[in-house]
C-alpha cells in the first residue's frame, strides 16, 4: 500500500478544476482520473442550457471495470455505445472505487501491481479506443417502463434499445482522527476496507491486525486477515455479533481472533510524523475507559451500499438494495437491462468478477438487440 491522492483529496482536486475551468467535457478528453486531465472536469447544466436528445443501442451507466469491460466489448461489437461516467457521483470519481486505493496486486496482468487510478485510467482509454462514448455525467433518473429505455442527467435524454447498469457500491468508512487520507491519516497506509484487496500487503505481515464490525463480513475478513497477521482483533461497538452462527463459531473458534466487546476505535495513531499505522485508541462504549490497542493494520467491515438510489425502484432490488440478476446471468427484473459488477455482487466485490460481468452484460445486451432485430442501423 503506498501512498495515493485518497477520496477526498480526489474530490477537492476535481472540485477546484472544475470551478476554475468550467469546461464541458465529453469523450474527447483522455484521462479523467490523472491530474493532468483535470481541467477537463465538466461544467454542470445550468437551466438555461438545452437538454441534449440522444439515441443508443447501448447505454452503459457507471465507470469501473464493470462499465468499462461491458463498453469495451459493445463498441468492438459496433454498438457505439454510450457511456455515463459519473461526476463525483456517490463521492467516487469516474472510474469507480479503484480510484480510492493504492496498488492493486491482484488484477491480472499486472505482475508488479499497478495504481488503482492508473488501471481506470487504461479501461478507459480502451473504451475510447474502440469508440465508445463517454459523457462525465451522473444520472440522475431512468425510465424503464416502455422502450426504448429513457436515462436522464442534467444535459441528456438518451433513449436507448438496451441498459447496463454498473453503478457500483461504496464500502462503508468510519471517520475518526487519524482515519482519513489527508495528513496525519492513515487511509492506504494501515488503513483500508478491504482485506481481500490489501490483507496479504508486506505492512501486514505477522503484525497484530484489528478489523471493525460485526457481521457475516467482519467475520469472513477477519478469518481471512488469520493467515497474514500475527493475532486479528475484531472490534465491536455492541456485546454480540449480528453475523450468522455459522460465520461466528468459524472466527470464534480461531485462535488468531480476539474480540473487544462493547468497543470504538476513537482514534489511530502512527510511528512517528510519517511512520504507518502503529496503534488505536479504543473506548469501551460502557466504561468509557479507553485503552490502547497496538496495530499495523485496520480493515472497515461495516458493509457496502450499492448505488442503486437513482433507480427509483424500477429494477426489484434485494433488501439491502442491491440489483437482483437471474442466477448465472445479468439479466435484471426487466427484459433490456442489465446489471454488473459490485451493484450486483455482494459476495465477490472485486476488480476481475466486476470485469467479468461487465463482459457477460455486454455479450447479453447484444444477444438482446439480435432477439428484438435492433441490431443493424446506427446510434446517434
Ligand atoms: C479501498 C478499496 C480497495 C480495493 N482494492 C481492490 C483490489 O486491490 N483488487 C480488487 O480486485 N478489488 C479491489 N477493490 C474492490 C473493487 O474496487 C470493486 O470490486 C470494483 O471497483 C467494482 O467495480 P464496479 O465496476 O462494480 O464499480 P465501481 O468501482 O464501484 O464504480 C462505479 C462507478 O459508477 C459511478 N456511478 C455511480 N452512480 C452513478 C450514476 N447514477 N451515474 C453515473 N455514474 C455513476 C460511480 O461514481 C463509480 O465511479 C477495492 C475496493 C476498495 C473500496
Amino acid at each position: 500500500m503506498r501512498c495515493c491522492p485518497g477520496p477526498n483529496k480526489l474530490l477537492s482536486l476535481l472540485k477546484k478544476a472544475r470551478d476554475a475551468v468550467g469546461v464541458a467535457a465529453a469523450a474527447s478528453f483522455t484521462s479523467p482520473y490523472s491530474s493532468a486531465s483535470l481541467a477537463a472536469a465538466p461544467k454542470v447544466a445550468s437551466a438555461m442550457d438545452e437538454i441534449q436528445a440522444l439515441k443508443t443501442k447501448v447505454c452503459i451507466i457507471g465507470s469501473g471495470p464493470a462499465a468499462h469491460t461491458a463498453a469495451i466489448y459493445a463498441a468492438r461489437a459496433e454498438l457505439k455505445p454510450i457511456l455515463f461516467e459519473g461526476w463525483m457521483a456517490n463521492d467516487i470519481a469516474p472510474g469507480g472505487q479503484l480510484t480510492t486505493t493504492s496498488d492493486v496486486e491482484n488484477f491480472p496482468g499486472f505482475p508488479d501491481g499497478i495504481l488503482g487510478m492508473e488501471l481506470m485510467d487504461r479501461c478507459r482509454s480502451q473504451s475510447v479506443r474502440f469508440g465508445t462514448q463517454i459523457f462525465t455525467e451522473t444520472v440522475s433518473k431512468v425510465d424503464f417502463s416502455t422502450t426504448p429505455f429513457k436515462i436522464y442527467t442534467d444535459a441528456k435524454t438518451v433513449e436507448a434499445d438496451t441498459v447496463v447498469v454498473a453503478t457500483g457500491a461504496v464500502a462503508k468508512r468510519l471517520v475518526f482522527p487519524g482515519s482519513g487520507d489527508g495528513k496525519g491519516g492513515f487511509w492506504n497506509r494501515g488503513i483500508s476496507a478491504c482485506a481481500v484487496c490489501d490483507g496479504a500487503a508486506p505492512i501486514f505481515r505477522n503484525k497484530p491486525l484489528a478489523v471493525i464490525g460485526g457481521g457475516d463480513s467482519a467475520m469472513e475478513e477477519a478469518t481471512f486477515l488469520t493467515k497474514y497477521g500475527s493475532e486479528v482483533n475484531i472490534i465491536h461497538r455492541r456485546d454480540t455479533f449480528r453475523a450468522s452462527k455459522i460465520m461466528q463459531n468459524r472466527a470464534l473458534n480461531n485462535p488468531k481472533i480476539k474480540v473487544l466487546w462493547n468497543s470504538e476505535v476513537v482514534e489511530a495513531y502512527g510511528d512517528g510524523e510519517k511512520g504507518p499505522l502503529a496503534g488505536l485508541k479504543v473506548k469501551n462504549v460502557v466504561t468509557g475507559e479507553v485503552s490502547d490497542l497496538k496495530v499495523s493494520g485496520l480493515f472497515f467491515a461495516i458493509g457496502h451500499e450499492p448505488a442503486t438510489k437513482f433507480l427509483d425502484g424500477q429494477l426489484e432490488l434485494h433488501p439491502d438494495g442491491y440489483v437482483k440478476t437471474k442466477p448465472g446471468t445479468t439479466e435484471t427484473s426487466v427484459r433490456g437491462v442489465f446489471a454488473a459488477g459490485d451493484v450486483q455482487d455482494k459476495k465477490y466485490r472485486q476488480a476481475v468478477t466486476a470485469a467479468g460481468t461487465g463482459c457477460m452484460a455486454a455479450l447479453e445486451a447484444e444477444h438482446y438487440l439480435q432477439e428484438i432485430g435492433s441490431q443493424e442501423g446506427k446510434s446517434d
